[in-house]
């Protein structure tokens, strides 16, 4: 099988020399299954100094990511056949765990991080995708692209010694994962529910659903549309269990929360 690769434009390569020291991704690089090539956007500068950045136009704080360098180091990168460019912003779509399952099918993604005050308007031409990691803004894209070669990595087949764990987790669904317990049974007073020492399979089921549903309505009720919940609602094994839960009702505000 072919390996998945990343190809990152950074002024800053060595902040991602962490990405080998996290777990699952090590084992990842070590089979082989994704390979992380990084473009130091400093060889790519002009002149002696090898200037990457520039005064923004019309005045104004901080410096600018010159478009040349990042256009003359992605035209270095051989693109793969299932290949996708994706520039890191605070102003782009907020990264969902679907976005990563769905890059996940491809083989190559191509990976802009910009530095100081942004990058030049220009350089947008160049993302199929424009992403953001979170409603906040850091000094890099570095973070931002470490997180979606992290998240997208565990996601492929052989990366994660159990793929079941896929399944079940938050955000995969519309609903957060139910609570884990392991040994010991007792610790500072607090007893593991008898339920998940029953060995009562068909129970345990139920509890872990029922509280995956109620730990999504206590914080997360913005991840359940209106429509999701009604049809939800709909289903009649839903019906008979749980009963306490249907009196619940979310308000439309939540049908605006964006899905893009
Ligand atoms: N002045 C810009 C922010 C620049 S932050 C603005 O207001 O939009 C510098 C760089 O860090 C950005 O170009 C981007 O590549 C990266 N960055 C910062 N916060 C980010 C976030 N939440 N998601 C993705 N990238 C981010």
């Amino acid at each position: 099988m072919s390996s998945f690769n990343f190809d990152v434009i950074t002024l800053f390569p060595k902040a991602f020399e962490s990405i080998n020291n996290l777990g699952v991704i090590t084992r990842a690089l070590d089979k082989n299954l994704i390979q992380v090539n990084l473009h130091d956007l400093r060889e790519y500068g002009e002149g002696s100094y090898r200037q990457v950045d520039d005064k923004p136009y019309g005045g104004g704080a901080g410096m600018v990511l010159k478009p040349e360098p990042v256009y003359k180091a992605y035209e270095s990168i051989k693109k793969k056949s299932k290949s996708k460019t994706l520039l890191m912003t605070p102003q782009g779509k907020v990264l969902k765990q679907k976005d990563l399952v769905r890059w996940s099918t491809l083989d190559h993604l191509i990976i802009i991080c910009g530095q100081y005050e942004g990058f030049d308007e220009r350089i947008r031409c160049l993302a199929d995708e424009e992403i953001s990691i979170g409603d906040y803004v850091l000094s890099g894209g570095e973070i931002p692209a470490i997180s979606i070669i992290n998240g997208l990595t565990r996601l492929l087949p052989g990366t994660l010694g159990k793929p079941e764990s896929l399944v079940d987790e938050s955000h995969n669904s519309s609903f957060l994962e139910y609570p884990h317990y392991t040994r010991p049974l007792i610790f500072k007073d607090m007893k593991v529910p008898d339920i998940l020492v029953s060995g009562n399979h068909a129970e345990i089921k139920s509890w872990r659903r029922q509280k995956s549903i109620e730990r999504t309505l206590e914080r997360r009720v913005d991840l359940i549309s209106n429509q999701k919940y009604k049809n939800f609602l709909q289903n009649e094994s839903v019906k008979k269990n749980y009963n306490q839960f249907l009196k619940f009702s979310i308000s439309d505000e939540y049908e605006n929360y964006p899905d893009w």
